[in-house]
């Protein structure tokens, strides 16, 4: 990965330690591992939540069951989404930020985004799609407080830059199933924008 500009190292990012200690107090007791993925000439963004542990040992992004379904989303295969010069994937917290009492994966340290965000979005200038996954990601990017559910439900709204999705992991699969008009709707137009910025 090449850096853009002289002021940013990605290996700095790469051995960020600003959360060793709230991890090491989360039940996981982990070690920072920041995971993304992409070089200049990337022409779409995944700005996701965050990674969840099996990507935290994979080191590399949506390595897991809500992958797959992201892919298939999107209508491509690992080939295409794991090309570095075409696909950026830039999470809201560059670690797995460790599992809350019920298990669930703990929110992105708002830290993560303040420290990082904006220089690593000034690494990709060619970027003409940004898939939004989740809540974190569409406050972030839209500067919105609507829910999930009202911001995908407007997708229209934010194209053509912005396309946000719920967040594709089995936790979803309510919503999913309640929501139809999502899969029906959406999910074309997600692969058609998706075929036209790789071209
Ligand atoms: S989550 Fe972000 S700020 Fe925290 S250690 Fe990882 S890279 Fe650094």
């Amino acid at each position: 990965m090449q850096p853009k500009t002289a002021s940013f190292d990605f290996s700095d990012l790469k051995a960020c330690k600003l959360c060793a200690s709230r991890f090491a107090a989360t039940a996981t007791s982990h070690s920072p591992r920041p995971v993304f993925q992409g070089q200049a000439p990337a022409r779409i963004l995944i700005a996701s939540q965050a990674p969840g542990v099996r990507v935290h040992e994979s080191g590399q992004p949506f390595t897991d069951p809500s992958g797959d379904r992201l892919r298939a989303w999107m209508g491509i295969g690992d080939d295409i989404f794991y090309d570095a010069k075409r696909i950026a994937i830039l999470p809201m917290s560059f670690c797995f930020p460790g599992y809350d009492a019920k298990s669930a994966d703990l929110p992105p340290p708002p830290l993560c985004a303040r420290k990082w965000r904006p220089a690593m979005l000034s690494q990709f200038p060619n970027v003409l799609l940004t898939i939004l996954i989740g809540g974190y990601a569409q406050k972030w990017h839209l500067q919105t407080r609507s829910s999930v559910h009202s911001v995908v439900a407007n997708w229209q709204v934010y194209l053509p830059h912005f396309l946000p999705l719920p967040h594709p992991s089995w936790r979803n699969n309510a919503w999913l199933k309640k929501n139809e008009w999502f899969e029906a709707k959406v999910v074309p137009v997600l692969r058609q924008k998706v075929q036209e910025a790789l071209l």
